[in-house]
């Protein structure tokens, strides 16, 4: 199990390697156009449309499991919640979740700000059980 002292300390040390290594670039927030590159250069393209879907829809609903099952461990079993696996996992939801929205031809963009629409409608002052329960949607 890996504490968040030991992921932070992790993530900071991988951070000086690369740019020992003169990654710098590699080190900068990496933005949805590079994300996308990156996570579609390993989706298979030699299955139809309908096969991707379903497989992309499967593989969401598994990954997400995954991070339940990470929850359920630590709030039931005792667990101490490793912050570098729950990562990676998060990872392989964005993952199924991205190549999702792309073969739907759905735009990240427009998704989050329908999104925040919705939010910004059903609590103008933010959470409140009394607007949750006589929202009109
Ligand atoms: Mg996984």
């Amino acid at each position: 199990m890996t504490t968040l002292r030991e992921a932070v300390a992790l993530f900071l040390e991988a951070k000086r390697l690369q740019q020992q290594n003169n990654t710098q670039k590699e080190t900068e927030k990496m933005d949805e156009k590079q994300y996308m590159e990156e996570i579609k250069r390993t989706m298979n393209y030699e299955i139809d449309l309908d096969q991707r879907l379903s497989m992309l829809a499967l593989g969401l609903a598994g990954e997400v499991g995954e991070i339940v099952d990470h929850i359920k461990k630590a709030v039931y079993h005792g667990h101490e919640i490793d912050h570098v696996e729950l990562g990676k996992e998060f990872g392989d939801v964005m993952w199924y979740f991205y190549n999702l929205m792309d073969d739907l031809g759905v735009d990240p963009d427009i998704v989050r700000f329908l999104n925040v629409e919705k939010l910004r409608r059903r609590y103008p002052e933010g959470f409140s059980e009394e607007a949750s329960q006589n929202r009109e949607e």
